[in-house]
Formats: structure tokens, sequence, C-alpha cells
């Protein structure tokens, strides 16, 4: 008889506990394996933080499947979509072509997903910690710190560099914590320029106690010893964004630190968000043999699933020691049905809890009993020794603990270089960007928000706005084509956004993508400073004048962000300047519009396929105008005005009330300005005329 094909989504403690009791209780004759996982290992997480820390290599922590699972398929690849109704998988093959395959019975273990952007600015600079790639990523960048401390002169920026801030204090953030202070505190012997007390490293939590998980006196013990090693604690707060410079709290704190870790904010796979079948807070719910509800050859173990355990009639945890019995629990179910026999529900007691907290410290409650301290710390080591998937695992890691008590824990780091990568950065309103004398090392094209460039000089040390840029708008690109510090200081004058270009990438762009260079020179050309240079006379007369004197008044026509573009049309027939200004439900700025915008609306129209263009006439503004436009507010400056006039080559620009008011006042147009000057020269040459007679 024909096997039957038994496919397992997933390479975690669920998928191999799964496929290692099936390939235990089944033939090859009976039942054929495979076992699709992203990644060729399976990740032992709760060794995360110890690769994280040094203290074992990464790759004791990170077992191969095809190794662990003799006599089952291991194919690296990742799963795209389940087809429950006709009992196929898709996945994308080795050539990168899109198969399919069909199964008898199907089991989802693809566990869940960090997910970062439940805090702004997080994806942006925090380190996940889910994945080994995680783990690497965050020592190389710890050992990084520690060498730009070390090559530090400005004692704010040395410390800066030595400040980690982990925000969550469940079992992976208390133990990533204990970790980072162990790495960076017993390596300062080895560095000339810091010492231990150099040394940040803090723990922001929501709640009042850590570990949440684990009986009060064990809390307050590792809370009390994680003080002592120097970890301040932050409890009862929250971190509400992140930025290049820090975290900032719910009550407006920043906390500085050049590392942020964020062990909290989980998302469900893409895989299971696409599956049609009935979950609980997005988890796949099952019955209690592990069936997903509503099909008889479609299974769901571990992270993603949502399954009772009738032990206490209570939904399972997401931890790794339910995910490994829900997966041998499954497959026994699974072998019971093809023997015709009855199906036994998910019942499991947990055996426990272990949390290492750093300096040979832990705390464990293992089958009723409480444990701290060292022996707490010992017994930790000892049950994942030998839970490690592999007796190969045992011996390496085992080993790795010995040289790390032994011998001091391992410095060197590749040095990646930041300056290939595209990445992308947030910042809050007033926050520098970068300042003026620092070196170039990316060039950032604005995503969301505004900033505003400064030039700061000896009657102005604070620095001068000199220009705005909005979104869409670029900067960065004169001082690394120049290969010399940036000339200007930006700061966010909003939330900001940025997309990134390191400076190696950026040259190659710059060098290869011929409509890159040429934007790129024609910037350079125009902010270079040439052109005032050129007319100092009225650089400075445009400085004495006052922007409201050439405000002209607000278009009567103005539109909301709502109206159709026959309104548009209509409006700009009617209006004498053929320039509308859009407004939200606020009355708000939200977008502008002449008649120069028709032709690349129209050309943006003329892309999109008939059936997405409808009745192009009644299609809304905010569908067709990307909003978001150039603007200056009545506090900035005649100069500024008109430096952003010339930066965006544009005749006319929309003034509002202020920085925190984008209600329009008024607009300004190019020509006007340029009337003034040639006025005010008239009447500086005259000056002089008369005193020379
Ligand atoms: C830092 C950290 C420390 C932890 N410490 C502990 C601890 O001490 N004790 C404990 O019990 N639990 C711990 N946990 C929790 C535990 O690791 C998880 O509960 C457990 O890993 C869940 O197992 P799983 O098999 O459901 O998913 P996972 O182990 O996450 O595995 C999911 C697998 O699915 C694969 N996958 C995902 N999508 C696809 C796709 N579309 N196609 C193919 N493959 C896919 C992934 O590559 C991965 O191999 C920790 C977790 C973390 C992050």
């Amino acid at each position: 008889m024909k096997p039957i094909r038994v496919v397992i989504v997933g390479g975690g403690f669920a998928a191999v506990q799964f496929a290692k009791t099936l390939r235990r209780k089944l033939r090859d004759s009976e039942c054929e394996i495979l076992l699709f996982s992203r990644e060729n290992h399976m990740v032992f997480h709760p060794l995360l933080a110890d690769v994280a820390g040094a203290s074992i290599n990464a790759d004791a922590a990170a077992a191969p499947l095809r190794q662990m699972l003799p006599g089952v398929g291991c194919r690296t690849e990742r799963v795209q979509r389940i087809d429950l109704s006709s009992s196929k998988i898709e996945f994308e093959d080795g050539n990168g072509a899109l198969a399919r395959l069909h199964y008898d019975h199907v089991v989802i273990a693809c566990g869940a997903e960090s997910n970062l952007g439940i805090i702004p600015g997080m994806s942006d600079h925090a380190f996940a910690f889910k994945v080994m790639r995680d783990a690497i990523d965050l020592r190389q960048h710890i050992v990084r710190q520690m060498e730009y401390a070390e090559a530090s002169s400005d004692p704010d920026r040395r410390r800066w560099h030595l400040s980690f801030i982990v925000v969550g204090a469940g079992f992976s953030g208390t133990e990533v914590a204990g970790e980072i202070n162990e790495l960076v505190r017993s390596s300062t012997r080895f560095y000339r320029n810091f010492a231990k007390d150099d040394v940040v490293v803090t723990l922001v939590h929501s709640q009042d106690q850590i570990l949440p998980e684990v009986a009060p006196k064990l809390r307050e013990f590792a809370r009390k010893k994680m003080e002592k090693a120097g970890i301040t604690m932050l409890l009862n707060t929250r971190a509400v964004a992140a930025t290049h410079e820090g975290i900032q709290l719910r009550d407006g704190r920043m906390v500085p630190g050049a590392t942020v870790v964020c062990t909290i904010g989980t998302a469900i796979s893409p895989l299971v968000q696409h599956l049609d079948v009935p979950k609980e807070r997005g988890r796949i719910r099952t019955t209690p043999e592990m069936r997903i509800e509503g099909q008889t050859n479609a299974w769901a173990v571990g992270d993603c699933a949502h399954i009772i355990n009738t032990f206490d009639d209570r939904p399972s945890p997401p931890t790794g020691q339910f995910a490994e019995r829900q997966g041998r629990q499954a497959a026994l179910n699974l072998v019971r049905i093809l023997r015709g026999e009855a199906t036994q529900p998910f019942r499991f007691k947990a055996l426990g809890q272990l949390c290492s907290i750093g300096g040979y410290q832990a705390v464990a409650e293992m089958l009723g009993v409480h444990i701290s301290g060292f022996l707490a710390w010992f017994l930790w080591r000892s049950v994942y020794l030998f839970k490690l998937p592999t007796w190969s695992r045992r011996v390496k890691v085992g080993f790795d603990w010995a040289w790390d008590v032994l011998f001091p824990r391992d410095l060197s780091f590749l040095n990646t270089d930041g300056a290939e990568r595209l990445a992308h950065a947030y910042y809050r309103p007033s926050d520098f960007i970068h300042r003026q004398g620092e070196l170039a090392r990316t060039f950032s094209i604005i995503e969301e928000g505004e900033v505003e460039v400064l030039q700061m000089t000896d009657q102005a040390p604070e620095g001068k706005v000199v220009a705005i840029l909005g979104k869409g708008d670029f900067f960065g690109e004169a001082a690394l084509l120049g290969n010399r510090p940036h000339a200007t200081s930006i700061r966010a004058r909003t939330v900001v956004r940025l997309a990134q270009i390191g400076s190696a990438l950026f040259s190659q762009l710059a060098g290869s993508f011929a409509p890159l260079r040429d934007l790129v020179s024609r910037a350079v050309t125009r902010r270079s400073g040439d052109f005032w240079r050129r007319l100092p006379l009225a650089k400075s007369l445009l400085d004495g004048e006052p922007l409201a004197s050439l405000l002209d008044p607000l278009p009567a026509e103005s539109l909301n962000k709502e109206a159709t573009l026959a309104d548009a049309l209509r409006a700009l027939d009617e209006s004498a300047a053929g320039e509308l200004l859009i407004l939200d439900e606020n009355q708000r700025l939200w977008g502008t519009l002449d008649r120069g915008d028709l032709c690349s609306i129209v050309a943006r129209i003329a892309v999109t396929s008939t059936e997405t263009r409808g009745d192009v006439s009644q299609r809304k503004l905010s569908d067709l105008l990307l909003g978001n436009p150039v603007y200056v507010s009545l506090e900035d400056s005649t100069l500024v005005a008109s430096a952003t006039l010339l930066d965006h080559g544009i005749s006319w620009l929309p003034v509002v009330q202020s920085k925190d008011d984008a209600r329009p006042v008024g607009c300004l147009r190019g020509e006007k300005i340029g009337h003034r000057i040639i006025q005010k020269i008239g009447q500086v040459e005259a000056g002089h005329a008369k005193v020379a007679s």
C-alpha cells in the first residue's frame, strides 16, 4: 500500500517533536514525513540570551534538522499558502518557481513572529529577540559599542555607547539583560578608556515587578540580585518611542542608549493570518485532540495554535515546554486515528519555570519547589543541557559553558559594513539627525514628516534655519560626495521617518544609476551656497525682510481632500491664479494643486489598469494626490522661504500659521520676492549714489 504523506510546516519545538514521535511510531512504508522549515536548523530559544552574551557559540544553540531527524524529509523552504480544501501546500521551490504538493495530513507548527511595529521607531532602532540572527547581531553590536566607547574622546558619547536598554522583563528580557550586563562588565578590564561604573544596563517593564510569571518571592530575589549587579530597573512605565538616541518613556523621560533590545510584541505568522479557519486572538483554534476545528486532516500545534489544556481547562501558554508536549501528543493522536483507535485530549502538567539572571544566579520553580541563587543557576544549566535536542549539542554547550567559567568571554566580532546597508530611522520633533561638522555616513530620504536645515555660525551658535525639507526630499548627498563633514545640521520639525542609504551603497547607486546621479548633482549645485555667495546683498536683504510683508492672501478657492477630481477641475477653471489649497477635515493644509499638477495626475492614472481606474472624474483628491505639501510657517524667515522655493524648483508656496498649527494663512510667490529684492537693491544703490554725490 502507498504510504500516507504527512507534511509538517515549521522546524521548532512542536514540529520536531511531532516528526520524531511519528517516525518512531510509523515505518517508512506506512508514512512519508516531509518537514518544511524556513531555516535548516531548530533554534533552542532558552539559550539565545547566552548567544547574545557570548557565553556560548551560536552553532551550539542551533541543531541542524536533517541530522536530528533521520527518516524525515527535511526541506528548507518557506510555505507560502496552505489550501485546506484541496489538501495542498504551496511553496517556492529551489528554482524560484511556485510549487504545489499534495498531503494526506498537514501539521501547522510555524510559531509566532516578533512584532516591533507596536512602538514607533522600535523596528528601526531596536533588536528583536526571537531568531538566531537577532542574538548573533546583538552580540556583534554590543562588542562594537565597547570598541566605539574605547575610541571615543567625548565622555557623554562614551557613556551612550555603554548604555544598554532592554524593553520587557519577562523571561527573555530578564535573561538577556542579565547576560548583557555580565558580558560588558566582565569585559571592561580589557579596555583602557572606561570602567565598570561607566556601564548602564536598564530593564524597562510595564508592571511593578519583573518576571510576572514566577512566584513573588522569586521575583523579588531576581530584582534585588540584578540591581546589586548594576542593572537599573524602570518599573511601572512603558517605552512609547525608540530613536537613534534611545527610548522615550510614557512620562516623557528619555533613556539614552546606543543599544535597545525589545522583547515584547508578537505577531501572528502570515501563513496563519491567511488561513480561513476559526481563530482565537489570531491563534488557530483546535479540538482537544489538536486537529484544526472543522478539519479532519489538518493539525495545529505550538505557539501558532490555541489549544485548551484539559489538565486545568485553560489555554496552553506559548512556551517551548508546551509546544514539545503538543507535538508529541498530536503525533500519537494521528497514529491512533490511522489505527482506528480513540484519540486523547491534550493534557499536560507544567514541570516548572527556570530563569537565569546573570552572574551565576537564577530563579527556579520545579514541581512546586522554589529555588534561587547559584543552586538554581546550576539546575538551570543542567536542565537545559539535558533538554538540548542532540548529544553533539549537549557536548558543545557543555564545553562552551566550562570555557566560560575558566576563560573570559570572546570579544571578537565581524566588522560588518554599515556603509553597505539600507536602514530606516525614526526621530521625534527637535531631535538632531546630524550636526554640522559631523562626518557623513548616510544619504537620507524623508519618508514622513519635515526637517529643518540649520546653519551654525559665530553669530548664531544655536543655529539658524536656512531651509525646510519635507516628504520625498533628501539630504546628506553633498557631504558624502565631497567626502567632508556636514556643512549644516538637520533637525526634525515633526515626527520624521527616514530611509537611510549607507555611504558605500550610495556611491555605487549614484555612480551607476543615471537619474539618481543627475538629481543629486543638481541638488549639490543648488544647495552649495554658491547661489547666495554670489548674491550676498540679496541674502542680507531677504534676511531682514519680514515674511508677513510678502504674504499674498489665500487663494479664494480651497477644497477638502475628499472632493473629487471633477470638483478640482471646476475650481481650477474658475481660479485666476490656477492654484488650489487642499485642506483636511480640521481645515489644516493637506496638499496643493495647480494646473501643472494635472499632467502628473493624468500620467499616474494612465499607468493603472482600466478596472482599477474607475470613473476618473469621481476619484477623490485624497486618492490621487500624495498630500504632505512643501510649506513654510509665519515663524520662518523670508530667506528660509526663498531657499525652500529654490530647492524645490517651485514658484509658489503656502504659508501656515505656525509649526504646530497647519491652518493656511496665505501664499508666497517667488515672483514677488524677486520684485522686492530688485526694489530694495534699487533703493540701496540710490542711497549709495546720494552719499557719493
Ligand atoms: C528568547 C526566548 C527565550 C525563550 N525561553 C523559553 C524557556 O526558557 N522555556 C520555554 O518553555 N519557552 C521559552 N521560549 C518560548 C519558546 O521558544 C516558544 O514557545 C517555542 O519556540 C514555540 O515553539 P513552536 O514550535 O511553536 O515555534 P518555533 O520554535 O518558533 O518554531 C517555528 C518554526 O516555524 C518555521 N516557520 C515559520 N513560518 C514558516 C513558513 N511559512 N514555512 C516554513 N517554516 C516556517 C520557523 O522557521 C521555525 O522553525 C522562549 C522564547 C524566546 C524567543
